[in-house]
């Protein structure tokens, strides 16, 4: 039995220790999700509704415990982590209000018979893997649609998020959500990979990192089962040209250095024209040497620390890396002289395709800024990763933006912006960043029975 053990990243002290899922109680699970499948997928799809809609009042009720919550565990300033909740709340509420909608059956030419119809049904339980960088949003939005659609839940949260996991699932119940139509269980890798063989679970949804991602994949793929992956990314920002350099660095260093840099579609490589490469720099370093970094409970902190020592000696070891191979460092570079993962805010410029660098993932507080000459060459860089989650365009010429925009290999291109995510936009990526889609319309599509029923 594996136990799961949280820290409080700001001090860096152990906090919690949660009992694991016992090898011998996987079985039951498995099964008791499958019995409350066949109840659930009877219920009324108003009342699934009404019991999301429920859940999105608790969130906003309880909203000061979810955030301390999340401060506490991975270490989320308290206004971020308050626009989480808010986020997460919005989610349950979308598909309480749109869901239902979107579930009715297609009548379709019946061509000769009497009847042809195309019905969206539930497929059964399934097991959500989720992470720990934006708990109670990863959560809701693979739980939402999913509830919604009349599906069942297994969800293994990342272990140092088992206090907000557990809050989650205690939401959910308080909102009527039965107890066996969300379970959330405290397991090891072994067993997220029995659960998912097991017969009864025909589905896994996994957030986190390339390495978790193909281990589930494979899973799933040798037990025939549907899977839906989102994964890490290296998105681009690419700046054409630019009114106002100063909100144009604002916006890029907030961007970046949101929830310490640790979400999948931040902005990781900047991609700047020439001429406009030093003033960039130049400003965005001032930006994030004005970032005030502290306690994540201080309402004037504007960036906590990372979710863990591990997390934070990760991102210390791939910048010294790229410092080593050649890189510059421009600002930051270290861990902060302090107990706990506070890790500066860091600009590493010069940065070629021979260096790790260049095609990894930092998944931290580090800003990374190209040169190039041209359109055609910010394009090319972009694209030059493994990765295809989002990127951004930015300029004051809209549709040369827009047509930079639309040759980015990714699952989501802005222009403009960057990153925005709504309940009712589609995300996912492409390449290694991973496939399917959440959220929005895509999000409750992934785990349906297309069904036609043809009457003659
Ligand atoms: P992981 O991918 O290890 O963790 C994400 C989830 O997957 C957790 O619930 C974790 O459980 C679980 N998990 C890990 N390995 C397996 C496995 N073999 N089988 C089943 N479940 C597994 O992320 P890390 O916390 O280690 O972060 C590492 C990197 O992952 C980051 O640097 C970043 O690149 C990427 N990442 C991407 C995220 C995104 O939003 N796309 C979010 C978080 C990380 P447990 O916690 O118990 O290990």
């Amino acid at each position: 039995m594996s136990t799961y053990v949280t820290a409080n990243p700001t001090t860096g002290v152990t906090d919690r220790e949660f009992p694991g899922l016992a090898d011998n109680e996987i079985d039951g699970l498995a099964a008791r999700s499958l019995e409350a499948f066949e109840s659930w997928r009877r219920t009324q799809v108003a009342e699934r509704a009404a019991i999301l809609s429920r859940t999105a009042d608790l969130y906003e009720q309880r909203a000061d415990e979810l955030a301390s919550t999340i401060t506490t565990e991975m270490g989320k300033p308290a206004k971020e982590a308050a626009g989480e909740v808010q986020l997460a709340a919005d989610i349950y509420r979308w598909y309480a209000d749109h869901g239902p909608d979107l579930l009715v059956s297609e009548e379709l030419d019946p061509q000769g018979a009497e009847s042809s119809i195309v019905q969206t049904a539930p497929i059964g339980p399934l097991l959500g893997v989720m992470p720990w960088n934006y708990p109670y949003y990863q959560v809701a939005r693979f739980a939402a649609p999913n509830l919604l659609a009349g599906n069942t839940i297994v969800l293994k949260h990342a272990s140092i998020c088992a206090a907000s996991s557990a809050l989650m699932a205690e939401i959910l119940h308080d909102a009527g959500v039965p107890q066996d139509v969300y379970a959330n269980v405290y397991a090891s890798s072994d067993q997220v990979a029995e659960l998912l063989a097991h017969p009864a679970i025909r589905g896994v949804s996994l957030t986190g990192s390339e390495g978790a991602g193909a281990a589930v994949a494979k899973v799933a793929a040798e037990n025939l089962k549907k899977s839906v992956l989102e994964l890490g990314g290296s998105d681009p920002f690419i700046l054409l040209d630019s009114a106002d350099m100063a909100r144009t660095t604002t916006i890029a260093a907030r961007a970046r250095l949101s929830n310490a840099g640790q979400a999948c579609n931040s902005p990781k490589r900047f991609i700047v024209l020439d001429e406009l490469y030093d003033d960039f720099v130049q400003g965005l370093v001032e930006k994030f040497e004005a970032t005030t970094v502290g306690d994540p409970g201080d309402s004037s902190t504007r960036m906590g620390p990372l979710s863990s020592i591990s997390a934070r000696d990760t991102v210390a070891d791939q910048v010294k890396t790229a410092v080593d191979q050649g890189a510059t460092l421009r600002t930051g570079g270290a861990a902060l002289d302090r107990d706990g993962a506070f890790f500066q805010p860091t600009v590493l410029t010069d940065i070629t395709p021979d260096m790790d660098a260049y095609a990894e993932e930092i998944f931290g507080p580090v800003a990374m800024v190209y040169k190039v000459s041209s359109a055609d060459e910010a394009v090319a860089l972009a694209n030059d990763v493994e990765f295809g989650l989002s990127g951004s365009v930015w300029s004051t010429d809209t549709a040369k933006a827009e047509e930079v925009a639309d040759r980015l290999e990714v699952g989501m291109a802005y222009v403009n912006e960057h990153g925005t995510t709504l309940p009712g936009l589609p995300f996912g990526g492409v390449k290694r960043s991973g496939y399917g889609r959440e959220l929005g319309r895509w999000g409750l599509g992934e785990f349906v029975n297309t069904k036609l029923r043809r009457t003659a």
